[in-house]
C-alpha cells in the first residue's frame, strides 16, 4: 500500500494487473427453474440474482455475503465482504484496514481467440473499444514522417468513453485542458479548426441472423474494412469535409483500401461530444463488430490491420492534405467533386430562380 495526501490507498497498478484471486463466477439459474428464459430473455434482477459465488457464499455454504460486524477491532466499519477484503489484502501486502476504499469490477478473464474455419473472426472481451484504442497507439508509434510533421499527433484515450458527465471522460474538461497546455506558445484557436478529430468506436455489421436490423443500403460487413459513422440527426459528428480528408488519407496510402459507410443512429460516441467541447472538426468511425456490449464480441481478423492503417494514413497524409486546403481552398474538393472548379462568380447563374423561366428578363 502506499500513502497518498494522508490517506492509505493500495497501489492502483497492483489492483490493475493482478487479479487478486482465481476468478469468480456468476453461475446462473437452471433452466428447470426458469423455464420461460428461451422465449421471455434473460432478464436477471441486477441486484440479486448477479452476485459472483465468492461474495455468495464460501465452500462451507456459511455465507461471507457482505457487511458485517468483523472481529477485528482495529478494522474500520465494514461497507465489502469481510473475505474479499482479507484476501485482496493479503495479495497486496497490507491489511485489511489498510484499505480504505475500491474500485473493483468483475470482467472476463478468457484470453481472446482467433475463430471461424478460415481463421477469419477474432472473438474478445472489450474488442469495444479495445480495437480502437490498439488501432490508434501503435500507428501512432509506428506511422512515418514524426520528424517533419508540422502538427502534434495525439492519441486520447478516455476511462469512461462517451459518459459524458464522468470525470476523465470525453464530456469533462480534461481534454480541453490537456490541448490547451499542449499548444502553449501557439495559438490555440486557429489551431482547432485546422485540425481533424477522428473518433473511433467500434460498428454494428450486418450480423447474418439478425439482417433486418440494418437498413437496405447501408449494411456494413463484418470483412468490408472500417465503417464511416454519418446520421442525418447529428448522432455522429462526420460531416462532407471531415469524411472527405480521412477518405483522401487512406486512398493516397491505398488506392485498393476500403472503407464502408453506416448513418443509422445507434450508440453514442465521443465524437459530436468532443466537437462541441472543443470545436475540433470531427469524423466518427469504427471497426464493424457483431454483439457489441456482450461479454465477447466478435471481428474480423483483419479489422486491428485495417485499424493500424488508416490511423497510419492519418497520421502521415493529413498535414500536407490540411496544407493544400488552405492554401487552395477549392483544391481538395476538386479531387472529388470537378464541378466546384466554376469560378464562384458564376456559381449564382446555376441556381434555378422559383417560377422564372429564365433568368435574363428584358
Ligand atoms: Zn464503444
Amino acid at each position: 500500500c502506499s500513502r497518498l495526501s494522508g490517506f492509505k490507498v493500495p497501489e492502483y497498478s497492483a489492483c490493475r494487473t493482478q487479479p487478486p484471486f482465481r476468478p469468480p463466477q456468476v453461475p446462473s439459474l437452471a433452466i428447470h427453474l426458469n423455464r420461460t428464459v428461451n422465449d421471455e430473455g434473460f432478464a436477471p434482477n441486477k441486484e440479486n440474482h448477479l452476485a459472483p459465488n465468492p461474495l455468495a457464499a464460501d465452500a462451507s455454504g456459511a455465507g461471507d455475503a457482505g457487511p458485517g460486524p468483523s472481529d477485528d477491532t482495529s478494522a474500520p466499519p465494514q461497507r465489502h465482504p469481510v473475505g474479499l477484503l482479507a484476501r485482496i489484502a493479503e495479495k497486496l501486502g497490507c491489511q485489511p484496514a489498510d484499505i480504505l476504499d475500491w474500485d473493483l469490477y468483475l470482467a472476463d478473464t478468457q484470453p481472446a481467440a482467433v475463430t471461424g474455419l478460415n481463421g477469419d473472426f477474432v472473438s474478445s472481451p472489450r474488442l469495444d473499444n479495445l480495437l480502437s484504442c490498439y488501432s490508434a497507439l501503435t500507428a501512432l508509434i509506428e506511422a512515418p514522417g514524426l520528424e517533419s510533421d508540422p502538427n502534434c499527433r495525439v492519441v486520447c484515450l478516455y476511462d469512461h468513453e462517451e459518459i459524458a458527465a464522468r470525470r476523465r471522460a470525453a464530456g469533462s474538461a480534461l481534454t480541453l485542458h490537456f490541448l490547451r497546455r499542449l499548444s502553449q506558445g501557439a495559438e490555440f484557436e486557429t489551431a482547432v479548426p485546422k485540425s481533424l478529430l477522428v473518433s473511433a468506436d467500434v460498428a454494428h455489421a450486418v450480423h447474418p441472423n439478425y439482417e433486418e436490423k440494418h437498413e437496405r443500403k447501408h449494411r456494413p460487413s463484418l470483412f468490408g474494412g472500417v465503417v464511416i459513422k454519418e446520421n442525418a440527426n447529428q448522432r455522429y459528428a462526420t460531416n462532407c469535409l471531415t469524411s472527405s480528408l480521412l477518405r483522401e488519407c487512406l486512398r493516397l496510402s491505398d488506392p485498393a483500401a476500403q472503407l464502408q459507410d453506416f448513418d443509422m443512429a445507434c450508440g453514442s460516441t465521443i465524437g459530436p461530444i468532443l466537437a462541441a467541447k472543443v470545436g475540433l472538426p470531427t469524423i466518427d468511425v469504427g471497426s464493424p463488430i457483431f454483439g457489441m456490449h456482450s461479454i465477447r464480441e466478435t471481428g474480423a481478423a483483419a479489422a486491428p490491420g485495417q485499424g493500424v492503417q488508416l490511423f497510419s494514413a492519418f497520421f502521415k497524409h493529413f498535414p500536407a492534405l490540411r496544407e493544400a486546403m488552405e492554401t487552395h481552398p477549392f483544391s481538395f474538393n476538386i479531387i472529388k467533386f470537378p464541378f466546384l472548379e466554376i469560378p464562384r462568380s458564376n456559381m449564382a447563374e446555376l441556381i434555378p430562380v422559383p417560377g422564372a423561366k429564365s433568368s435574363k428578363v428584358t
